[in-house]
Parts: structure tokens; sequence; C-alpha cells
């Protein structure tokens, strides 16, 4: 128990100075004494009960049930095959599953808290996992606390403790209590911080007392139970086709069961039939490949410097057409550099500060003062803007450090993004000076005096004017301009609301962010991709304004809105007026949530970017939530789909782009998938239905679904982007996934089945020599006649499939166009698909097994001109299509 203890004592049994935290060479022993400041993860998986869990499916079941008949009624090669099938499927099952796991974990490893620590006299931050018992932890709003504290110091620290105790209203802390009882409720130690809760407002520091699993929530444990698997709408409603599959298969079964009863035909091979056609009618890969699809897009996606949270924004970021960004850090560089000043009624350049001069002083210490940043040569932590002051002050050879021990800080109101305002009082010898700075409008509300020329005057209306004018001129340069004032107080003890009011307005501030240099080429590719960029900043509208000119956001001031404007509007009205709408300026969080409903009710599919501890509800609200990974608070990145490790706008962009293409590559294989399903059912179901010898047999169907097939359409889930798609208008999240592909998946269904039963004409002709579809009756096709005739339909089946699989790399391009040779995989996969193939008929042992023969040169001619034929008839559409496009 610590919280009874006095913060010397608890330092001292840590061994550690507060100021200067532990040393590298401290922190690795107790690393190696403590272990890594995580919570231990489940147990995972063995992996063969992730083989048995890929046995667990109903269409697994069948083949099992398959097997194991074909064995008792000694059809063995029939059993080993299916058996070997089935091990085959699982294993690859297994591969893949913890293939996708890994990449989880990859990416959960990247979004892992970071935390500010001071050690070796300087505040560094550090992953949270390498904190040990001791360290010095600096806390700030926004972050999760990385281990369980014993508070040291505290600055109106507000924390949020639901995570351990259930109570969603955040707790003030006060680290100078000492509770001298015993058995205190956690929600009631208020001098200690614990493991994931989270700071909501102010600042302290503690000393770690206990990490990892020797934290509340470690000896809870219960924090990792979250690890839902999620699903994407397209995953979910795959899994709705697949049921009606099944349906649809089980009563194409019994139908052809009964007719062959009708027929009397063979019953145990029209069993094994008839689950062939289950197994033709189920695409068994599919889940898997549209599985693999989306991880590998998910890491493509990290090396583009977007982390995908959550599964189902892959596919909603295809169908984005608003994307709401801040401004500060992600249009712009958030590099800020001061470059005029107003002081003494006057606007300067910022190297022409005359630190004689009483205001200009008073301007440059309330500028260090009133900030919580950092800046010399090693290190620079903190909000951009505070650097920037920082480093003007450091330009006169101002030091934080120093200024600092003169005027000790012993109270303050931190910044937050409503009030837009950050103060603190310090000391001043016997006196103590309240140090405000902000968003100027709201500075110039609260003061009623002017520090100019050494003496205090009254703001008069003419006083606001000027200022307001300097101001408004720096904004239109698109300088970020920040308001100063002061007030002398006799004490330090004052309650919060008391702080900001009756100040004296020091001076104004102008800093440049250069916009980032690949936004205007990114928002020029949104505008032909159909997407509208908009901008959403706490800044000044006039400062927003001219940022958004320069990038192509908005070309006037009629497409720009303030937070009080909007205030003034109804949500209805609302819902009407943002349609014209491009830059929202000095808006609040809350207002975030208004202006995301506000798009999404005109049926927008709308993106938003945050970073601040308010920020969760707006991205929340959106249908992609984009937390920033650099500036973004804990709270954010936990609220969001997305984070950006870059906090760039560019980078929303690209994943817009890929999820596009993603979802078009997943389309693509699912239709190739389908369209060689329906291919297998018309032939097996026409043969039986005319009463003709089973033109396939189980075996190669199994062996075409989940050999030759499953190749080309992982490579098709590859296939690279199209450098087109940001030429189109974003996909309707609502339409089906079938949406025009049905006659095509139909037509190239039906064409495979046609051409396959071809082959087996031609087969049953040669072997019969009766020319006429008697050559087919199972009572004259039969024996070395029918094996011909079947590893004619056989090879068709197969090759047609693969050479398919080129018609679905563009809707209506031709494959030429497309580049032959741009997908290398689908290459592969093709040929190894042929020479697979081409080994089952000639190596004995297998054509055995296959009961098929191998072919001669005509006959291998034959095939080849079948099997050609639905890439020629594709290319035909194809023209037609585009000749319709351009009319
Ligand atoms: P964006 O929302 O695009 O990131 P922003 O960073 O300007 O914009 P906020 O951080 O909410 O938005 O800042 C809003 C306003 O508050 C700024 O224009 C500035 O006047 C003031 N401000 C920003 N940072 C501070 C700070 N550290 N201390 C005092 N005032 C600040």
């Amino acid at each position: 128990m610590y919280y009874n203890q006095e913060t010397e004592k608890v330092l001292k049994d840590f061994d550690v100075d507060p100021v200067r935290g532990l040393s590298s060479e401290e922190v690795s022993a107790r690393l190696e004494k403590y272990g890594e400041n995580q919570l231990t993860t489940q147990k995972k998986k063995t992996l063969l009960q992730l083989f048995f869990a890929q046995l667990n499916d109903p269409l697994i079941y069948i083949l099992i049930v398959a097997a194991l008949i074909s064995g008792f009624t000694g059809e063995i090669n029939e059993a080993v095959i299916i058996t070997i099938v089935i091990v085959l499927n699982a294993v690859i099952g297994v591969a893949q599953e913890s293939k996708a796991e890994k990449a989880m974990e990859a990416l959960q490893k990247m979004s892992t808290p970071k935390a500010y620590v001071r050690r070796n006299g300087e505040i560094v931050e550090v992953n949270s996992k390498n904190i040990v018992p001791g360290d010095i932890i600096v806390l700030d709003a926004g972050r999760f606390i990385p281990c369980d504290l014993r508070l040291i110091n505290s600055a109106n620290l507000k924390v949020e403790e639901s995570a351990l105790t259930g109570e969603s209203v955040p707790v003030d802390k006060d680290s100078t209590l000492v509770l001298n009882e015993t058995d205190i409720a956690l929600g009631d130690q208020k001098n200690m911080a614990f493991m994931s809760t989270l700071v909501t407002y102010g600042r302290g520091e503690g000393v770690a007392i206990g990490t990892g699993m020797e934290t509340q929530i470690g000896k809870i444990a219960k924090m990792l139970e979250q690890n839902v698997d999620e699903q994407t709408p397209l995953q979910k409603k795959l899994g709705e086709i697949g049921k009606l599959l099944g349906i649809a298969a089980l009563v194409i079964c019994v139908l052809m069961f009964g007719i062959a009863v009708i027929q009397k035909r063979d019953l145990f091979e029209m069993f094994l039939t008839a689950i062939s056609l289950a197994v033709a009618a189920i695409p068994e890969g599919l889940p898997a490949i549209v599985a693999i699809v989306l991880a590998i897009g998910v890491q493509k996606m990290v090396k583009h410097n977007a982390i995908v949270r959550k599964l189902p924004a892959v596919e909603t970021l295809g169908s984005v057409n608003v994307v709401c960004s801040d401004k500060t850090g992600t249009l712009t560089q958030n590099k800020m550099t001061v470059t005029k000043f107003y002081a003494n009624n006057s606007v300067k350049n910022s190297n022409e500060v005359n630190i004689e001069d009483p205001v200009e002083r008073l301007l440059l210490e309330n500028m260090i003062l009133c900030n919580d940043a950092t800046s010399n040569k090693e290190s620079k932590t903190g909000d951009p803007t505070e650097i920037a002051l920082l480093d003007l002050a450091l330009n006169y050879g101002i030091t934080k450090e120093g200024l600092n021990k003169e005027h000790i800080r012993n109270n303050e109101l931190p910044f937050d993004s409503d009030r837009k305002l950050m103060s603190t009082i310090n000391q001043y010898g016997d006196k103590h000076l309240i140090m405000t700075k902000g968003a100027i409008d709201n500075i110039i509300q609260i003061s009623n005096n002017i520090y100019i020329n050494g003496e205090i005057k009254p703001l008069t209306e003419d006083m606001k004017m000027n200022i307001m004018n300097a101001s408004n001129a720096m904004s239109e340069d698109a300088l970020r301009v920040l308001g100063f004032a002061y007030r002398e107080v006799s004490t330090h003890e004052i309650e919060p609301e008391d702080i900001e009011k009756d100040l004296i307005v020091i001076g104004l501030v102008g800093m440049i962010d250069p916009p980032r240099e690949e936004v205007k080429d990114s928002i020029e590719t949104c505008k032909k991709a159909g997407i509208t960029t908009i901008m959403i900043t706490g800044d000044h509208k006039k400062t927003a304004l001219a940022i958004a000119k320069e990038l192509g956001i908005a070309k006037d001031e009629s497409q720009s809105v303030s937070g009080v404007e909007l205030d003034a509007i109804s949500d209805e009205a609302l819902v009407e007026k943002v349609k014209d709408l491009r830059v929202f300026a000095r808006v609040s969080p809350e207002h975030k949530v208004r202006i995301v409903k506000a798009f999404k009710a005109n049926g927008n599919i709308v993106s938003m970017t945050g970073d601040g501890v308010n920020d969760a509800p707006s991205l929340k609200a959106a249908d992609i939530g984009v937390a920033m990974g650099i500036t973004g608070t804990d709270v954010a990145k936990g609220a969001a789909d997305m984070v950006l490790t870059d906090d760039n706008f560019s980078t929303i962009i690209k994943a817009v782009e890929e999820g596009r293409n993603i979802f078009a590559n997943i389309k693509k294989s699912i239709l190739f998938l389908l369209s060689c399903n329906i291919g297998e059912i018309v032939a097996l179901f026409f043969a039986i239905l005319l009463g003709w010898a089973a033109p396939l047999e189980p075996i190669h169907i199994l062996w075409v679904n989940l050999i030759t097939d499953t190749l080309p359409a992982l490579s098709l889930g590859m296939d690279p982007g199209d450098p087109d798609v940001m030429k189109n208008k974003p996909r309707d999240a609502k339409e089906s996934l079938f949406k025009g592909s049905l006659s095509f998946m139909i037509f190239n269904g039906v064409l495979i089945g046609l051409l396959t039963l071809a082959a087996f004409y031609i087969g049953a002709v040669e072997e019969t020599g009766i020319h006429g579809i008697g050559a087919l009756a199972p009572g004259v096709l039969k024996g070395d006649g029918l094996r011909h005739a079947q590893t004619m339909a056989f090879i068709v089946l197969s090759v047609s499939q693969l050479v398919h699989s080129l018609n679905l790399r563009s809707e209506t391009k031709s494959i030429f166009t497309v580049g032959l040779f741009t997908n290398k995989y689908l290459l592969g996969a093709i040929a190894a698909g042929i020479f697979l193939q081409d080994i089952v008929i000639t190596v004995p042992f297998l054509a055995k097994v296959f009961n098929v023969n191998d072919l001669i040169m005509n006959d291998w001619l034959i095939v080849s001109a079948l099997a050609i034929v639905p890439l020629i008839a594709n290319e035909i559409i194809k023209i037609f299509k585009r000749a319709k496009a351009k009319a």
C-alpha cells in the first residue's frame, strides 16, 4: 500500500530521484528483474487445436462421410484422395489463420500506447511495455496510464477509471493527500493512479509502483477478453451466400438422387456424384481467400502509414465520399514558426523583439511560462504551437528552465479545445501573475485592459478594433494567431472559474504552419474520385480559409462557417447548408459531431479525423473515424477505425484508394470462383438430367475446386491496383456485390459447363465411333471409353477455368491493355495449374487414382481450343462494352 505514505518515502523505497528519474542501466536491470510491463495474453490455441477447428464445418462432414463410405465399399483410391483433400484443406486453413493472426499481432504492437517518462534527467517517450517500477511517469490529458502509480505531483488532474471501477465520471486526483486509513477502495485512492485508466484533464507525475501483472488491472486480468473476431459486412454477406449455396446444393443433390433412382442408375455412384455436385456448388476456398486478401490489404496499408484497427473499415473506405480533415498537422506540417508579433499597437517581425521594453519582455515571459512544451538542442516535446513560442524566446537567450526557476508555477488551467485558452499562475517576487494565452477572440472577451508602452490602459472599442485588425491581417496571410494576457493577483489559491477573467491584453503572435506539400495533389485526386474534402479546425476562420484556398478546398468565404455561426443554425437547417460548406473554423469537438451527422444525413459516407480527448464521439459518429498516430491521444486512437502513423491527409486518400482496390480484388476472386462453380453444376446437372453418363467424377471436381481454382483466385486477390480507380465515383455502400456482374457470372458459368460437356462428347465420339447423343448413353459409354471422355471433360473444365481467370482482371479493359504480365502471380497460378493437370494424367500412379488417361497430341489441340473459348468470348464482349461506354 502506498496511498498512506508520503511521496518522499515511496520515492526512497523505489530508490529514484523524482527530477532525474532512473538511469538507463537501472532501467535495464529492473526490466530484467520485473519483466515487461504487459498483461500476459491469453493462451494461444495449439496447432493441433487449430487443425481440428478447421474440420468443424458441415461441408467437411460431407467429405468425411464420403471418404468413409468410399473406403468401406472398396473404393480405396477415392477414399484416399478425399482424405488428402480434407487434410490439405485444413493445413492451408491453419497456415492462413496463423498468418492472419500474426498480422493482427503486428498491428497491435504498432498501436501499443507510449508514455512519457523521466530518465537520465530528461523527459523521453517510451513504449509502455518498457516501463519499470520506480520510473517517473509524466501524465497528460488523453493518455492512458501505463502502470500503477503513486502520484508525486498533480495539477487539476482528473482520471477516468471506468476500466477498473466501472465509474465513468472522472475522479479528481491529488498527489498531496496521504490517506491514513487501511482498506481504501480503489476509487477513493485519490493519490494513486492505475494502469489502463485514462487522464481526461490536467497534468501530473507519478512513480511507478507496479507494472505488468503486478498492477490492479493485472490482478483482475480481465482486459484481454475483448479480442473478438470481427467480420466485415462483406464477409457476413458471403457467409449468408454460403448458407444459401449450401441449401441449394442439398436440394440439387436430393433432386439428382431422385432422378438417378428413376433412371435406375448405380446408386452408389450416384451418391458420390451427388456429393460431388454439392462440392461443386460450394466455393470452399472463398472465405479463406477473402480473409487472406483482406489481411494482405491491411498489411499493404501499413506500408502506406495507415493502420486499420477495425477490419470492416477496409470495405467502407472504398465508399467514402466526404473526407473531413483537421487542419493543423494533417493538412499542414505542424511545424510552427513565429514570424510576426503585435505589441504596443504595432506589428513587427519576430526578429525585432525589444527585450528591454516591458511589454515585449512580458509577452516573451508569458510565452515561456504559460507553456507545457520543452525545447532545447537535444529534444523537443509537446505541442508544436508551444514549441514555436519557446523557440522564439530561445532566439533571445531566454530558456524555459531558467525562467521557470525564477517564476515557479503554482497553479494552472490546462488548454482545452472548447475554451481554446490556457492559463498558469506564476510567482513574481511576493506577487503572482496569471498568464493566459489562447484564441485572440476569446482573450478579448475575458480582458478589460491592455498593457501598452509600459502602462495599463482600458481596452476601448477602438483598441479592440486595432487588435482585431492586426489579427485579421495576420490570419489572411494564413498565420495562426495566438493572443496573450495577464493579471496580477495576491495569491495563487484562486478558484478555477475566477482565473480567466478581467485580464490585461499584452499582445499577439502570428505563426506560419505551411501546408504539407503532397496534400494539394491529394485534394485534386479526391475531386476526380468524387470525394469532397472538408476542413475542420479550431483555428480562426480567416487563417483556415486562407489555407483552404491555397489547397483548393474552398474558393470563397461563403463556403466557410465558424463555430459561433453553427450554434445559430438548427440541425435540420445544417443538413441543407452543409452541401455548400467546405471550411468549418473555430469549432469545438461537439460541433464536429453535428457536422458528421449533417453530412451523413445527406447520404454521404463520411470519414472524420481527430486527435483530442473530446474527439471520440465524432470519430465514432463517422463511418470511418481516423485518429492521428503521432499527435493523437490514446482516447482518439481507441475510438478510431484507422490510425495514421504519419498524421498526413494524403495517407487517408491513399487508404481510400487501397480500400477501393481491395474491394475490387475481392470481388474478382468471388466472381471467378462462383462462375467456376456454376460451370461445374451446369456440366454435371445437365448430363444427369439428360440421362448421359457422368462427365466428371467427384475426385475431379474436388481437385479443381480445391487445387487448380484456389491459386488463380488468390492471385486475383493480389491483382495490382487499377491506376484509374481514383477516376471513378465512390462505390455505393448499399449496392449489391453482384450488381452488374450477375450476367457475367452466369454467362461464363454456363459457357464453361457447355465447353466441358463438348469435350466429353468429343471424347465419347472418338471412343464409341457413334456420332450423336447416343454416344453418351451410360450403357454405351463405359470402361476405357468413359475414362477417356471424362479425361477430356476434366482437362477442359480445369484449363478453361484457369484461362477464364484472366477475364476477371478488368470488367471492360482487354487483358492486353491491362497487361498480361502485370499480375505475375496469376500467370504463375495458371502455369502451375496446367502443369499439375498434366501431371495428374501422365504420372501412371496419379492417372490411376484419378481414373484418367494420357492424351495424344490431337486431343490436346482439341482441349486447348475449347479451353481458350472463354477468353475469346469475353474479349469480344468487352469490345462491345467499351463501345457502349463511349457512346
Ligand atoms: P485543428 O483542429 O485543425 O487541429 P487547431 O490545432 O488549431 O486546429 P485547437 O488545437 O483546438 O485546433 O486550437 C484552437 C485554437 O486554440 C487555436 O487556434 C489557438 O488560438 C488556440 N490554441 C491552440 N493551442 C493552444 C495552446 N497550447 N495554448 C493556448 N491556446 C492554444
